[in-house]
């Protein structure tokens, strides 16, 4: 994934910036990047985040950095902002999303302009922000340019460009990801997460349409390319990976787990002693199961974070279940001869889970019932950039699929609906595997109820595989 901010300021912007920035650490583990214009020039900085967080790699840093106008970026891929000369003057620009065909438009673009040429990155990939930057500078403007690239690309690409003068902020095209302008006294902000604003200051603005671009300067914003009509948000945003405190079109990340834990009780008959959450993104959900249930929510067991950071990832997957097991710590007077139930965001491969599992079971712990607070996973996102399941075949529903049938069906629909017979096939292995006592997943449209938007506007692919 990866995250985007900007602000422009009457003001230094500078810690706005880097503490906006860091607010989106949880989108990205690779790098870490900060652009800002000084008046007659960009001062830019990225640093590795894999094993650091954002604050840290920065801090010492800020003194020597002075500007009104800034963008950051936290990222998984590339490393960004990057900073460019070009036709349209100098700008400083970060992406966010996955562009499906970056090697065709490179192609393209080597047939067009034949004096042009893209820098390789790391294993031979071209990097998404420059390629983005290339479609741009092609065009008379940033605008005709955004509008180009945002046609031209297949997937998502949510853009800022930093200019001398203010902010081109360009929401991708279905509105995959969010893209929101908060204000305070003096100065104007974008960020992909709204949870970022209050501490600093600012108030939500506005929201951005899919596809739509505003420029944005000390004093305002103006639209400079309306919404385009249709939006397929994504729906994990609110599972998984935004943050609590954000909210999108209007729905709280927070309270949508709460809705959606509250629905998965209703359908729910479990004789249980505790709820948990498996954290982070678990717990909201699991407070909602409780709330509704009347079952106490607890914390049978607890993340070690002073010494774990979130983002240090051993390349090797030994390595990285060691490292899943020594930072849970069980309780044993909560664990002990009682009957545990926990909601997570999702299941994906189910590595983690079953780590955690046995690690109850090590604590004696007499049942332990698992609940996705998401249909189960299908299909790989081939929208965003999620490094969670690098390989469809890595998903634990479709190692189930493949076990039960003996090879790749021909259709997968059967599987993605409760009601059907190979569905709870499916998740009787999947429980089986991850030695679960039971094993329930959240359907479709309880999940899409407690996010509570017009559900044609929500993407479900990675769950029915259904593109529209
Ligand atoms: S496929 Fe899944 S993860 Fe990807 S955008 Fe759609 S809902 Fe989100």
């Amino acid at each position: 994934m990866g995250g985007i901010f900007g602000v422009v300021s009457n003001e230094d912007c500078v810690m706005d910036l880097y503490f906006g920035t860091d607010y989106h650490s949880h989108l990205g583990t690779s790098r870490g990047g900060m652009a800002v214009w000084n008046g007659s020039s960009f001062t830019r900085s990225i640093h590795s985040i894999e094993n650091s967080q954002f604050r840290s790699k920065f801090e010492d840093e800020l003194k020597n950095i002075k500007g009104r106008l800034g963008i950051g970026s936290i990222s998984d891929t590339e490393p960004q902002p990057l900073t460019v000369r070009s036709h349209l003057g100098q700008y400083a620009i970060a992406t966010v999303g996955r562009i499906n065909n970056i090697n065709e438009i490179a192609a393209n673009a080597f047939d067009e302009h034949k004096n042009i040429h893209l820098l390789e990155m790391q294993k031979e990939a071209i990097n998404a922000t420059e390629m983005v930057s290339v479609i741009i500078d092609h065009e008379s403007s940033f605008k005709e340019g955004i509008l180009k690239a945002q046609d031209m690309i297949e997937g998502s690409c949510s853009i800022l460009i930093l200019t001398p003068k203010g902010i081109y902020a360009s929401r991708d095209r279905y509105g995959r990801t969010p893209l929101i302008i908060g204000s305070k006294k003096g100065a104007y902000s974008v960020a992909f997460e709204s949870g970022t604003f209050p501490n600093l200051g600012y108030k939500t603005k506005y929201e951005l349409g899919p596809g739509e671009i505003a420029f944005l300067n000390a004093e305002g914003y103006e639209v400079i390319s309306p919404p385009r009509g249709k939006m397929k948000i994504c729906a994990f945003l609110w599972v998984y990976y935004g943050y609590p405190s954000s909210t999108y079109e209007g729905m709280n990340v927070e309270v949508m787990r709460y809705r959606n834990g509250a629905l998965m009780a209703k359908n729910d008959n479990v004789d249980i002693d505790m709820v948990g959450g498996i954290p982070d993104s678990g717990v909201g959900h699991a407070i909602g199961y409780s709330n509704e249930s009347k079952v106490p929510y607890g914390r049978p067991f607890i993340k070690y974070s002073p010494t774990w950071s979130r983002s240090f990832m051993p390349q090797d997957q030994i390595t990285r279940n060691l490292v899943a097991r020594m930072k849970l710590m069980p309780i044993p007077e909560l664990v002990s001869g009682k009957k545990l139930l926990f909601c997570d965001d999702s299941i994906v491969r189910g590595t983690q889970m079953s780590e955690t599992v046995d690690l109850l079971y090590r604590a004696n712990a007499k049942q332990v019932h698992i609940r996705s607070s998401c249909p189960p996973l299908v299909f790989g996102c081939k929208y965003l950039n999620f490094s969670r399941s690098r390989s469809v075949m890595d998903l634990v529903a479709r190692r189930a699929i493949k076990d039960i049938e003996g090879k790749e069906p021909e259709s997968y629909d059967e599987y993605c609906d409760p009601k059907s017979e190979k569905y709870t096939q499916m998740v009787e292995c999947i429980s089986k595997k991850l030695n679960f006592s039971t094993l329930k997943y959240q359907n479709i449209d309880d999940m899409l109820e407690a996010i509570g938007i017009d559900r044609c506007k929500v993407c479900t692919y990675c769950w029915n595989g259904k593109e529209e």
